[in-house]
């Protein structure tokens, strides 16, 4: 065994390889969160670079240990492209896009899933705390657990779990079931998803479930939800910067000072954009808006461009977009702007500054943390927020104009409603969900899972 007392297992280390060959800490929620908690307990962070080619030797970083995993690119394309992100991710999601199967890409998931998993072995002290995130990397758990039964494990999934139903069609699917079940405590984003797992261990596996835990090899393994959040602070800090402010006036400027819908998302089907860019095309057809008075800018983050599902995808948004500009727009003002860019944290701060609406409509989303940021960002208390049922950032945000995205008139309904909303009703509910947001940070989220992983056993 190893020296490492606490080990994170991501599918991604917490750091991108830069221009000048140094590595930086990548952006995002989990890292910032839980960066702090790898330092002070010396620990160390299992991860693939993000580059195909030769796998550095482990580093130390920022206070950290990174064990960097290699993948082949056959094994990028089989167990990431593939299994990971054709076959898991839309399965996951509701199956809003058909799920491919293919017997090469599980047995690449499972080949680099154990070296995850044997990587992890060999750092951890005896007795160390083990936390595995993500459906990349569902079989972890039991591997790990086999080579290193001292260990305790948790174990937490960041996109939605599906219904029972769902997850049946899933070939291979009693050893994901039991990849999970090598966890002490297997954290999901919402309640129900909690109770499709511990129901899928009795259908599949004759286990017998009672309340929030399973009994499986003489271990008891523990179920919860833990809905994951953002860094708040970092957020309000960037919208009280004067500079970033006087960037979200100048947007609005540049856009003819109309009033200004905003979505932001990766390129992804589970995302809503069609059914977005439906609802508003409707709106200008039927005159209900009109292009002197209203814009939309929607940032598409590029994303996974090698599945065909998302080169599809890319292809029938930017027609949508090309029609609606085409058949509603004029010389110098267009009604859609459409960004298929990656934008900064502090851009897109000055973005949600410069909203009237902010339009969330995931056909399934885990959680939706461009919702939060909104939010977050929103120390002005205006503007509102149109937000998807079926992400799990609405089982928090009740004070959002909530839509189902499958129904393009509950949309519309929504959107008007929203634009329509005066500055007290933007502020009454800006504030109800900006103290949910600053009372839920993602430093609490990672306590709590860490806490309750602690309490297991
Ligand atoms: N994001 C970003 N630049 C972009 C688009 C998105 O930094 O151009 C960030 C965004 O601020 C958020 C995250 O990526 O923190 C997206 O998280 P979310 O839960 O909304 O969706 P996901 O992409 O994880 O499905």
């Amino acid at each position: 065994s190893g020296e490492y007392e606490f080990i994170v297992v991501a599918n991604r280390l917490p750091v991108d390889a830069a221009e000048d060959g140094e590595w930086r800490r990548s952006p995002g929620g989990l890292v910032t969160a839980v960066h702090p908690i790898v330092r002070q307990h010396k620990g160390a962070w299992v991860g693939w670079t993000g580059a195909p080619g030769e796998v550095p030797e482990p580093f130390g970083f920022d206070g950290m240990f990174l064990r960097p995993v290699g993948l082949s690119d056959d094994e990028v394309d089989r167990y990431y492209e593939g299994q990971s992100n054709a076959t898991i991710w839309p399965l996951f999601h509701d199956a809003v896009e058909q799920p491919v199967h293919q017997r090469e890409w599980r047995e690449a998931y499972h080949t680099v899933n154990r070296r995850f998993a044997d990587a992890t072995a060999e750092f951890a002290a005896p007795d160390a705390t083990v936390w595995v995130h993500d459906y990349q990397l569902m079989l972890v758990p039991a591997m790990l657990r086999e080579r290193r039964p001292d260990l305790r494990i948790g174990y937490f999934l960041h996109i939605p779990f599906p219904p029972v139903e769902l997850f049946m069609q899933l070939p291979g699917r009693a050893d994901l079931l039991r990849g999970l079940l090598g966890a002490d405590l297997v954290g999901f984003q919402r309640p129900l998803a909690a109770q499709n797992f511990l129901q899928l261990t009795r259908l599949l596996l004759g286990l017998d479930p009672k309340e929030d835990r399973v009994e499986v090899d003489g271990r008891t393994v523990t179920a919860g939800a833990f809905p994951i959040s953002i860094d708040v602070a970092e957020i309000e800090a960037e919208a009280a910067d004067t500079e970033v402010q006087a960037q979200a006036r100048r947007l609005r400027q540049e856009l003819g000072d109309r009033r200004v819908l905003l979505g932001v998302d990766r390129l992804d089907y589970t995302k809503g954009i069609e059914q977005r860019l439906a609802a508003y095309g409707e709106l200008l057809a039927e005159g209900s808006l009109s292009n002197d008075d209203v814009v939309l800018v929607q940032v598409a983050t590029p994303s996974r461009l090698r599945v065909t599902q998302y080169q599809q995808l890319r292809e029938r948004v930017e027609r949508e977009v090309g029609r609606i500009n085409g058949e509603f727009g004029e010389v110098g003002k267009a009604p859609v702007h459409y960004l298929f860019q990656s934008r900064s944290r502090a851009e897109l701060v000055a973005m949600y500054l410069a909203a009237d609406v902010m339009v969330v409509s995931p056909l399934r989303d885990g959680m939706n943390l461009v919702a939060k940021e909104y939010v977050a960002a929103r120390i002005d208390e205006r503007g509102t927020l149109v937000l998807s049922e079926f992400t799990g950032a609405a089982a928090e945000l009740g004070e959002a104009f909530l839509v189902n995205p499958h129904d393009v008139e509950d949309a519309k309904r929504g959107i008007c409603a929203a634009l329509d909303a005066s500055p007290d009703q933007q502020a009454t509910r800006m504030r109800a969900m900006r103290a949910t947001v600053r009372a839920h940070t993602v430093d609490r989220w990672a306590r709590e899972f860490l806490d309750a992983l602690s309490a297991t056993g």
